[in-house]
């Protein structure tokens, strides 16, 4: 391919000025067919199905091929045309699985999440690494996930749903309004940062096109105001990974030198040697896609001071507890009966450990003080569990939201509210595609009322028994064509 002249005179420069990295290869690697990626979602699936789930995902699949930098992370076999259709694939839908590119799986594994932490993903649509974070919480703590576009936003919110993650905000917001709002409040900072997308030219023809009118010029300014912010925004002892996909060294390297200088209470965090990864002497790593598997990558992790406890940040959720209006009450008594109705005692108690809250007009289930982000765009708190309706005939109905069943496993569901539907079954593509569909007795269903419908054991939504017939109640946005 033809790459820009710019980026082949420093790309040139830098081979010459750091003979350790070889070059060979390097620009024929942009003309080689990009490998497709998916990280498995562990929240919802366990390592000894991998293998399965994978035959149902990639139909040219031989055997594991494991992303060695990321737990749950896959290669796919290397037919395009197979691994286009994944986005039509009922696990897709029902987030047991995220297409992402191998490199770009780097950075939240690097991140290590531990349930409890308070994270921020300042940068964060379409949403594969903030998924991958919110997984590593286990629904504890909280993930606040910006994405300053708001279209891309909404892409953002989709993925966060269908990963089911339950301990969510998603921002649409300049860093720097939430470095305004939230100071010293994260104790780890993901900025997956804009960047001049070098290491994407071979996967993504426009990125060329795109690097010829702004290249690093334009965004080296934009990123250390992101990383200011993001220093405004982490409490001391915090940690920030940021990565690029580039090669521009005024992007990587030396953006995060010119950071440790002005900001000497950081170090940069070392990390053990990991197979496919190239650790440069100062601690940073990158990925080169002519020395490994994977597009062009960047990523370091960083500590601002030392390890110094986290009270600071946690005395920032204390909720405070409202006595409830009486229409409130009903929206709560409604949305216990229709969990209730579908859920095990066990699923109940696990779902509903977070306090109801009415929100929006809605119900929802927040673990945290939402006026901590009053002022900022949210576009999503918590987990929507739906809402109370008046029929005509002047009866309060409660209508669930989708979010819940994505929310849930198997497991938590009673076992006659659960219809697997198996990949054979022509149910499963009739279902997403938001038709009416039949149960039978094989089925287990016993009696009419809510069911939750699930790609094998992943919950995907929700239906109406009425005798034979199931009514979908797959949201219409969501459907397939
Ligand atoms: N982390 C994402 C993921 O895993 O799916 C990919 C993020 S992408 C590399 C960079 C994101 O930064 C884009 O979504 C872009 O809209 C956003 N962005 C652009 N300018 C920004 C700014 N000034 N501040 C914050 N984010 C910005």
């Amino acid at each position: 391919m033809k790459l820009p002249e710019k980026f082949i005179a420093e790309a040139d420069s830098f081979f010459s000025r750091h003979k350790e990295v070889p070059s060979e290869g390097f620009y024929e690697s942009f003309d080689k067919v990009p490998l497709h990626g998916v990280r498995l979602s562990r929240a919802k699936t366990c390592v000894s199905e991998h293998e399965e789930l994978l035959k149902v995902i990639d139909p040219s699949f031989e055997r594991l091929d494991p992303v060695e930098w990321c737990d749950g992370g896959y290669y796919l076999s290397e037919d395009p045309e197979d691994t286009r259709k994944t986005g039509r694939n009922p696990l897709y839908h029902a987030g047991v699985f995220y297409p992402q590119e191998p490199s770009a799986m780097l950075p939240a594994q690097v991140l290590s999440a531990k349930p409890g932490e308070v994270i921020l993903d300042l940068c964060a649509a379409p949403g594969g690494k903030a998924c991958r974070i919110g997984e590593d919480l286990k629904g504890e703590g909280l993930l606040v996930a910006n994405e300053i576009n708001y279209e891309r936003s909404k892409a953002l919110l989709r993925n966060i749903e269908r990963s089911g993650i339950t301990n969510s905000v998603i921002l649409n917001e300049n860093p720097d309004n939430i470095a305004g709002r939230l100071p010293g409040f994260f104790d780890k900072i993901l900025i997956d940062a804009p960047c001049s997308g070098e290491g994407m030219f071979r996967r993504d023809r426009s990125a060329c096109a795109s690097y010829e009118k702004y290249g690093p010029d334009t965004i080296v300014p934009v990123q250390k105001s992101i990383l200011n912010a993001a220093d405004t925004c982490l409490r001391d002892g915090g940690e920030i990974v940021y990565s690029t996909c580039t090669f521009c060294e005024e992007e990587d390297e030396l953006m995060i030198s010119s950071f440790l200088e002005s900001h000497p209470s950081y170090h940069i965090i070392p990390h053990p040697e990991i197979k496919g990864i190239t650790h440069n002497a100062d601690g940073t790593m990158r990925i080169w896609p002519h020395l490994n598997r994977g597009d062009g990558h960047f990523c370091v992790h960083l500590r601002k001071g030392e390890e110094c406890g986290r009270e600071k940040v946690l005395s920032g959720f204390v909720r405070s507890s409202k006595p409830l209006k009486a229409s409130e009450r009903r929206g709560f008594d409604l949305a216990r009966d229709f969990l209730s109705e579908i859920l095990t005692d066990e699923g109940f108690a696990k779902l509903t450990k977070v306090p109801f809250t009415n929100h929006a007009g809605g119900v929802f289930l927040i673990d945290f003080d939402e006026n901590l982000f009053k002022g900022l765009k949210v576009c999503k708190t918590g987990l929507y569990i739906g809402d109370s309706r008046l029929t005509s005939s002047g009866k309060s109905v409660f209508a669930p939201s989708n979010s819940i069943a994505l929310a849930l496993t198997r497991e938590m569901v009673k076992p006659d509210r659960y219809l697997a539907l198996g990949f054979n079954d022509p149910r499963l593509e009739r279902y997403l595609k938001g038709e009416t569909i039949q149960v039978t007795e094989e089925d287990g269903i016993t009696g009419n009322g809510t069911v939750v419908i699930g790609a094998g054991n992943a919950p995907l939504g929700f239906g109406k028994v009425g005798g034979t017939q199931i009514k979908n109640m797959y949201p219409k946005a969501w459907r397939l064509i």
